[in-house]
């Protein structure tokens, strides 16, 4: 929105504050109420009984690894622990909720309050998830009309839905932090956190506040995000959404979204439904979650390093920064490739910082769109370790490790073989790479003679030549050596 409008304010001049929620399916055998085995990719309506079907005189029993479940991630989120929670039916029609509610807590849910990270815990409570439409469109129609049929597999599958406090103020900050999340519950084994399968959802609550404001705006809500790129963007767009509606006069009406990846839309799915519309009221057919000293134990018996935790024992054992370790730590599967690579019992060793700054940099940087995980490619943890100490003893330069990277990346392979295969070995200071200097010099007399006047800034086209020449095989500091005692600077 170009014009800015007497009451609007400048763009900019809003502070985004973001709340979300999540939705993750718990990895146990069976549903959250009843025996029924919990697979994916199973044919349609194969994974049902009268509990999950939802028909009349069935009654439920909760799960008791979904409970345990739920209390690890209440463990590892610092929440407490409530002694006694309760389920609430929450009413509402959908066709893929046959019994016209959904079993899940209201307000005694089994984990209050909490934090990851910079980024408090509201609640954690337990749920069962909906089955699953599939829209079906022409090819079903049904007089004439489009068509959608339902797969009861997934409904009554188990979720803890996590809610934050909003404390989360811009798109790449809900990123990161839901990555954090997603590294925490895949490394307690609670859930495959697959979110491609919808194991791991989540709901972004967006609204926006005049800089410096301490109240807060009036939020919509985005659903059902199922990939970190498209929370991000969505979050991205209803911030600018959002921002031209407030700079135009207007007011953000409260409702719930939709953001279309391909198209970068948002279409509103419904004006905001409160909590009374839903009618909760206490189940009936189950009986209060009462946790006892067994249950906690069990819980805590079960617990394992937590990122934050790994952060301080990287940064600890493995000597490395305090930025490096968290880095690593936050998203698992970089410190997991880290942690391989320094017990390859590479031979020079590398230095463990180096290689920390290889991954998270040089590596992370090449990882292929929607590639995470470094493991996946065809350079080896073993192979980086290599290739750090190679280039640690100044048998390579950085210039030519990054082109071994590159090859290791595309192919795999040993680093050795390939700086011999493609003559990549570092140069030593001898008289061929004294010679280059020269011709660099003879190349860039202009460049030279500013240099000797005391711009050392000007050696820019000298040093591009020499590591033209040698493809980057010259160490950097022995050039600059070599050129400034033959300028005499
Ligand atoms: P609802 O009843 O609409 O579900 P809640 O108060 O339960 O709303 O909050 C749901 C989520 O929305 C939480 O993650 C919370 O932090 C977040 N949230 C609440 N109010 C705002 C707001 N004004 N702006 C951004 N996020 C918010
Ligand atoms: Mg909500
Ligand atoms: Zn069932």
């Amino acid at each position: 929105m170009a014009e800015a409008s007497s009451n609007g304010a400048a763009r900019g001049a809003y502070e985004p504050v973001i709340g979300l929620e999540i939705h993750v399916q718990l990895a146990t055998r069976t549903k959250m109420f009843c025996s029924c085995a919990l697979e994916f990719g199973e044919p349609p309506n194969t994974r049902t009984c009268s509990v999950c079907l939802g028909l009349p005189g069935s009654l439920p029993v909760v799960n008791a690894r979904a409970v345990h479940l739920g209390l690890m991630i209440g463990l590892a989120l610092d929440s407490e622990l409530a002694p006694r929670s309760i389920f609430h039916r929450k009413n509402y029609f959908y066709p893929d909720q046959a019994k016209n509610y959904q079993i899940s807590q209201y307000d005694e849910p089994l984990c209050r309050g909490g934090r990851l990270g910079e980024v408090r815990i509201h609640r954690v409570h337990l749920e069962e998830d909906a089955a699953k439409l599939i829209h079906v469109g022409s090819s079903g129609r049904i007089h004439g009309s489009d068509a959608s049929v339902v797969d009861f597999n997934r409904g009554g599958t188990p979720l803890a839905e996590i809610v934050t406090e909003p404390d989360i103020h811009s798109a790449e900050q809900a990123g990161e932090w839901l990555r954090l999340l997603r590294t925490t519950l895949e490394q307690l084994g609670v859930s495959d956190v697959n979110m491609e399968e919808g194991s791991l959802r989540a709901d972004a609550n967006i609204s926006l506040r005049p800089a410096g404001s301490h109240e807060l705006g009036t939020k919509t809500e985005l659903k059902n995000m199922n990939s970190f790129r498209f929370l991000e963007r969505g979050i991205r767009a209803e911030i600018v959404r959002q921002e031209e509606v407030l700079a135009g006069g207007g007011r953000v009406e409260q409702e719930t979204l939709h953001f279309d990846p391909t198209s970068g839309s948002l279409t509103s799915l419904r004006s905001k439904e409160e909590a009374h519309d839903y009618r909760y009221f206490p189940e009936p057919d189950l009986l209060p979650i009462a946790i006892d000293a067994a249950m906690l134990a069990a819980a805590r018996e079960e617990m394992t390093e937590l990122p934050a935790a790994r952060a301080e024992r990287l940064e600890r054992d493995a000597g490395i920064s305090a930025e490096s370790a968290r880095l690593l730590a936050f998203r698992g599967e970089l410190g997991d490739y880290f942690e391989a690579a320094l017990a390859a019992g590479a031979d020079p060793a590398p230095g463990a910082q180096t290689l920390a700054n290889w991954v998270t940099g040089e590596l992370l940087g090449r990882l292929p769109e929607g590639e995470d995980n470094p493991a996946a490619t065809p350079a080896s943890p073993q192979a980086l370790a290599e290739l750090v100490g190679l280039l640690g003893a100044r048998r390579v330069s950085a210039g030519a490790a990054r082109q071994v990277l590159d090859r290791l990346l595309a192919d795999g392979g040993s680093p050795a073989q390939i700086i011999e295969t493609e003559g990549l070995a570092a140069m030593d200071g001898g008289a061929e790479l004294e010679a280059i200097v020269a011709a660099a010099i003879a190349a860039n007399e202009d460049a030279a003679q500013r240099v000797r006047d005391g711009n050392a800034k000007a050696v820019g086209p000298i040093v591009g030549y020499v590591m033209r020449e040698t493809k980057g095989r010259a160490d950097g500091g022995e050039v600059a050596r070599l050129i400034n005692s033959q300028l005499g600077v």
